[in-house]
C-alpha cells in the first residue's frame, strides 16, 4: 500500500467508442495511498460509489497500515487480540501461501518493513544482529487464531514482537471485495483497478474483451510510465510486482521494498518485476510477490513444480547477465498476450 506504484495500467486502450454502444460507469478515486479505476455496465445503470465507498473504509479499518487506529495497527502493538472476519480472512490467506512459497512469502515482516523505511516510519540504521534477532522470532512464531462465542469474531494468538503486514496482498484483496460485490449485485461486466492490481469480468456487450496494459518496468521511480504489452483479459485477475517505484539506494545499490524472508534483507537480483494473471486478485497479488522473493530462475522452477496451479501465469521482465533487458512469459500466459512488440522468446 501506499504505493502510487502504477505498475499496470488499467488500459480501457480499445474501449468501445461508438455512439451507439452503451457507455460503461466510471468510478475513480483513492484509497491506500494509490488510485482506483473502475469500469462497469449496468442495465440499471446504479451508482455504486457508497457501496464502493463502504468497502473501502472497512478495509482501511481492518488493515490498512497507514491508519494508527486499524485493526492491524492494534494487533501490532498488542492491544487487541479478537480480530474480525476480514482480518482473520486476509491473515489465513497470507499463511497459506507462506506454507505454499516455502516462506518467500511471510506477512510477518513488518518490523523489518519498517526499519528499512517502506512502511509508515522513517528508514533507520539496521545491524546484522537485530536483523538475527528478528527473524529469530518470525521463525518462532506460531500464529493461532480461534473462533469465539461471538459470530465473526475470532482470538489471535502470536508472540509479542511479531508485526503484520498485508500490504503485498491487500490491494489484490481490495479488487476482490468490489468483484465481490459487483458478483452479489448481479453484474456481469466489470473492470476494477485497485492501484495496479485489475480484474476483469465478463466482456464488453459488443463482444470485446477487456484489454489491460502491462507496464514495463521503469528505470527509476521517477520515469514515464510506458506499456509493455497488452492481454486480453476474462473472468481472471492481473497483478504486478517490482523493484522500480519504490526502493532506496546506497552507494549505487538499489533496495527493493520486497523483502526475502530467509535473509531478513531487501532482495537484490536482476528480476525487475513480474505480473501474475489468477482467478483471484488476492492470489495473484501473494504470488506476484512471492516471485519477486524468489527470483527469475526459482520462480520458473515453482511453477514446474505445479502444474495443477492454472493460478499462476505469469510473465517476468528481468535484466540478463549481459544487462540486457528481457522478457519471459509462460505458455498460458502467452496465450493472452495481445501483443509484445519487444519480447524475446
Ligand atoms: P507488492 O507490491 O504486492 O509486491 O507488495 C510489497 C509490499 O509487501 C512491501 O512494501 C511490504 O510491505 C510487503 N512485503 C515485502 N516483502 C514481503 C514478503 N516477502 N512477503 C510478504 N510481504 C512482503
Ligand atoms: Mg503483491
Amino acid at each position: 500500500m501506499n504505493k502510487f506504484s502504477l505498475l499496470l495500467l488499467t488500459a480501457l486502450l480499445f474501449a468501445a467508442c461508438g455512439n451507439k454502444s452503451p457507455q460503461p460507469i466510471r468510478l475513480q478515486g483513492e484509497t491506500q495511498g494509490t488510485y482506483y479505476s473502475i469500469a462497469y455496465y449496468d442495465a440499471q445503470q446504479r451508482n455504486l460509489q457508497p457501496q464502493i465507498d463502504s468497502l473501502l473504509h472497512d478495509f482501511d479499518l481492518t488493515a490498512n497500515l497507514w491508519v494508527d487506529s486499524s485493526l492491524i495497527r492494534r494487533v501490532n502493538r498488542n492491544e487487541d487480540t479478537l480480530v474480525s472476519e476480514m482480518f482473520c480472512d486476509i491473515l489465513r490467506k497470507s499463511l497459506q501461501i507462506n506454507r505454499y512459497t516455502h516462506g518467500a512469502f511471510n506477512c510477518k515482516i513488518g518490523t523489518l518493513v519498517n526499519l528499512y523505511g517502506f512502511g509508515f516510519k522513517n528508514r533507520e540504521d539496521i545491524s546484522d544482529r537485530q536483523i538475527d534477532s528478528i527473524l529469530s522470532f518470525i521463525h518462532q512464531d506460531s500464529t493461532v487464531l480461534s473462533p469465539t462465542p461471538q459470530t465473526g469474531i475470532y482470538a489471535l494468538r502470536k508472540l509479542p514482537q511479531i508485526e503484520y503486514d498485508f500490504n503485498a496482498i491487500a490491494q489484490g484483496y481490495t479488487s476482490d471485495l468490489i468483484a465481490q460485490l459487483f458478483d452479489r449485485l448481479g453484474l456481469e461486466s466489470y473492470l476494477i483497478d485497485v492501484g495496479g492490481e485489475v480484474i476483469a469480468k465478463g466482456r464488453k456487450p459488443n463482444g470485446d474483451s477487456w484489454t489491460v496494459g502491462i507496464e514495463r518496468p521503469a528505470e527509476t521511480k521517477y520515469s514515464q510510465k510506458e506499456i509493455e504489452t497488452a492481454i486480453l483479459l476474462n473472468d481472471r485477475s492481473v497483478v504486478t510486482s517490482g523493484n522500480y517505484r519504490k526502493y532506496y539506494e546506497e552507494d549505487g545499490v538499489r533496495y527493493s521494498h520486497t523483502i526475502d524472508p530467509s535473509t531478513g534483507r531487501p532482495v537484490s537480483h536482476s528480476l525487475l518485476s513480474v505480473s501474475v494473471v489468477s482467478r483471484q486478485s488476492w492470489y495473484a497479488d501473494a504470488m506476484a510477490t512471492s516471485f519477486m522473493v524468489m527470483g527469475l530462475e526459482k520462480s520458473l522452477q515453482f511453477i514446474a513444480e505445479h502444474p495443477e496451479d492454472e493460478d499462476i501465469q505469469a510473465v517476468f521482465f528481468i535484466y540478463d547477465d549481459h544487462g540486457e533487458y528481457k522478457t519471459h512469459a509462460t505458455p498460458k500466459f502467452k496465450e493472452i498476450i495481445k501483443e509484445i512488440p519487444t519480447a524475446t522468446p
